[in-house]
């Protein structure tokens, strides 16, 4: 074996579970420690100011400057007295990850250094935006741009090594007030979502409720390898997946890692990243093994979407430095691996209202089934008239390796309602149809009561991209890499869009049918209208993709092709009509996803070309070079060679063929570098010249590490970092 591998090897065996520093607290105390949430701002405010502060945080009242002093200067004695020094204003730009500048308490007073925090600095903050992408939204000389605080998501404390930092979740926006973020158009959809649906549920005859939110809840799979093996993985380290690598004698046929026991060694890795999340109130509540080997599944209990979606970057970034110490690397890629599953982000959404109503739970009197099945018919219109925005939200390089391969949901959006539920929209659907034996069972709305759904877990299709589970929509096909913000944000907006449109139209019947009739009306003709998007069955076979052809759903196989319609002129005006995105936002959204893109896609192909030219390369030389010298010694003593010649002829030939492949790997990617055109010709190039001729290079390398000698093969195996530990 390579020497290399091998001495990684040696080193893992010997490595052992890490124990970490535990600290006294039983979790229900360790829970939200590093928070300044409610109970620390009552504690530490004044009773006054602790109620305006609420007000300002339930009814989005503005923050006056006194108060924001106050808030501030709590907020900063609670960090100090934990050992922070600096503060940062924590953000998620549109790079897909969270961003930071630490500035410390530090102020000059008569050459004395105070430690201060004002209500200014803790409100907003100026970090030079001229690095982040912006899509053309920002011209150099207004480079600037500001970060504000977003109060409904609370300052968290991170414990590093020599001190902590005080995180403040804001929002990042130009100086003329354009979203430069991912977290701005989220609150926005936020407010379109509640105002459509409380426009619903007063229509319904509810009066109390006065807020609704959606909620969130992110499982999160990723990989664990370990380290000593990812350090000698250049494609891993550049690009998060593996570029090489043959599928090992034993991959995950036996199935026999999916919930199975938990290597001590993970596990222990998995208890830190436990407690370091409780300390920071995220409340992650599973863990379990994969399908695949090394992968695993964390998830939380669900929240409000804006606390969850910052939850669920916070958890990342967790699972990333925690693998660390562990001796491991977190590979969050949507496909580290080529042959074996993928990793995904279930995003599990619901709406809830301020009196504590799931208004996606089926109800028990006719009444409340009333409005699961309204809520139910405004998601189905939703999925449907937006199939092609949802898929753009989940577009970019790493998910194509998922979405329509044949593990994951495939890239046609279709909603799974189980047998039980479909049968209702069926029943509801058959009520206007005059065959007097289908009345019998038809349902009127607000009248019969829904038979009970089962909850059953078995019941789900996993094939599915988006499923009702019991009480809840799961859209599975979101990339475990991914900022859950954008996803969500869509999906709140199409729903509150399709809310408003059915809420205009009872409001127009009712006044010549009656509340119940215009109700039933709406709701069975916009059933019988999107109907099409429902599909229990297989999502992976083909007859799905002809019969999801037939019915006109779209089918965007791959990003570069779902991407451009962002901007197709109904999205624009949806996202202008509910202020979430205007059109100059949305556009710069779009060109800033093709741009990334490209650079996935021009980071994979250089690192590609480096290590095929300077690593494979070399080693398929190497042992060509062996085996000839000892084909030539055997020769000279008269031995018959004629099977080594074979062997000799065809690894031979392979390298020939990776050279010349590398040489048009090298050529597309200049032409692609230098070629003319909209981000989205930019991005079609790559996608067609550039990642189709990595795929060669990967092919001829892949058989050339079946037949090289294994001690000149320098890049760890798959069976090596699948299943050494
Ligand atoms: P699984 O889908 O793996 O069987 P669960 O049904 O327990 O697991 O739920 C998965 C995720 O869905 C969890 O994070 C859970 O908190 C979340 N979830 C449950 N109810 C809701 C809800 N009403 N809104 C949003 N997320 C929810
Ligand atoms: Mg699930």
């Amino acid at each position: 074996m390579n020497a290399e591998r091998d001495a990684a090897i040696r080193t893992i065996a010997n490595k052992q579970p890490i124990a970490f520093a535990r600290g006294e607290l039983r979790v229900p105390e360790l829970f939200g420690a590093n928070v300044f949430g409610p109970q620390q701002m009552r504690a530490r405010l004044p009773e006054t100011a602790f109620k305006a502060l609420q007000l300002c945080l339930t009814q989005g009242q503005e923050l006056g400057p006194g108060l924001a002093d106050q808030v501030a200067n709590a907020m900063k004695e609670w960090a100090i007295e934990r050992g922070a020094t600096h503060f940062t204003h924590w953000f998620q730009p549109m790079t897909g990850s969270t961003a930071e500048k630490h500035d410390s308490f530090a102020s000059l007073e008569d050459g004395r250094l105070m430690m201060e925090f004002s209500g200014k600095a803790l409100i907003k903050g100026e970090p030079d935006a001229s690095s982040f992408p912006s899509g053309g939204l920002r011209a150099t000389f207004e480079a600037r741009g500001y970060t504000a605080w977003d109060p409904t998501s609370p300052a968290f404390l991170r414990e590093t090594t020599n001190g902590s930092t005080l995180c403040i979740p804001t929002a990042f926006c130009s100086w003329t007030g354009e979203a430069l973020d991912e977290k701005t158009p989220l609150l926005r959809s936020l407010e379109a979502i509640n105002r459509e649906a409380l426009r619903m549920l007063r229509l319904l005859g509810d009066q109390k409720a006065t807020h609704v939110y959606p909620t969130l809840g992110c499982e999160q799979e990723y990989f664990l390898i370990d380290r000593d093996f990812y350090l000698r993985r250049p494609d891993l380290i550049a690009t998060g997946r593996t570029l090489f690598g043959t599928k090992p004698p034993k991959g995950q046929e036996l199935e026999d890692h999916y919930f199975g026991s938990i290597q001590p060694r993970v596990l222990a890795y998995m208890q830190e990243c436990e407690n370091e999340l409780w300390k920071l109130g995220v409340p992650v509540k599973t863990r379990h093994n994969e399908v695949a080997p090394q992968q695993y599944e964390i998830a939380p209990i669900f929240e409000r979407t804006t606390v969850a979606a910052d939850h669920n970057m916070i958890c990342m970034e967790v699972l990333k430095q925690v693998a660390q110490k562990h001796g491991f690397h977190c590979l969050l890629h949507e496909k580290p691996f080529a042959g074996i599953n993928g990793s995904g982000k279930h995003n599990n959404w619901s709406l809830s209202t301020d009196t504590g109503e799931n208004l996606l739970e089926p109800g028990h009197t006719p009444h409340e089934n009333m409005r699961f099945v309204v809520m139910l018919t405004a998601v189905i219109r939703a999925v449907d008239a937006h199939a092609d925005l949802l898929r753009c939200t989940i577009a970019h390089a790493g998910n194509d390796h998922r979405l329509g391969a044949n593990e994951a949901p495939p890239a046609i959006i279709s909603i799974y309602l189980g047998e039980q539920l479909s049968e209702v929209v069926d029943n509801i659907v058959a009520g206007t149809t005059a065959r007097s034996e289908k009345r019998k069972d038809t349902m009127r709305l607000g009248v019969t009561a829904l038979p009970p759904l089962p909850r059953d877990a078995t019941d789900r299709n996993r094939t599915s991209p988006f499923a009702f589970t019991g009480n809840k929509f799961e859209f599975r096909a979101v990339g475990s890499t991914q900022a859950s913000a954008k996803p969500n944000a869509v999906l709140n907006t199409i729903v509150a869009d399709a809310l408003a449109g059915l809420v205009d139209q009872i409001e127009k019947l009712k006044a010549q049918k009656g509340l119940d009739a215009a109700i039933n009306e709406v709701v069975i003709e916009t059933l019988r209208k999107h109907k099409r998007v429902l599909f229990n069955g297989n999502g992976y076979s083909a007859e799905w993709h002809a019969e999801a052809a037939a019915r006109g759903l779209p089918n965007f196989k791959n990003a570069v092709d779902a991407i451009g319609n962002f901007c197709a002129e109904k999205n624009v005006a949806m996202f202008e009509r509910f202020g979430v995105l205007t059109a100059k936002e949305a556009e710069s959204r779009m060109n800033i996803q093709f741009e990334a893109y490209c650079k996935a896609i021009s980071i994979e192909g250089l690192s590609c070309l480096s290590i095929a030219r300077t690593m494979l390369l070399p080693a398929a030389q190497a042992h060509q070079g062996a085996v000839a010298q000892s084909i030539a010694a055997a020769k000279a003593l008269g031995i018959d060679v004629s099977g080594q010649h074979k062997c000799l002829a065809t690894v031979s030939a392979l390298i020939e063929q990776l050279i010349a492949r590398i040489d048009d790997l090298g050529a597309q990617f200049e032409h692609a570098e230098g070629h003319p055109g909209t981000p989205q010709e930019h991005a079609r190039v790559y996608r067609d010249k550039v990642a189709t001729s990595m795929q060669k290079v990967r092919e001829t390398a892949d058989a050339l590490e079946t037949m090289v000698n294994d001690a000149f093969w320098p890049l760890p195996k798959y069976r090596e970092m699948l299943f050494v530990q």
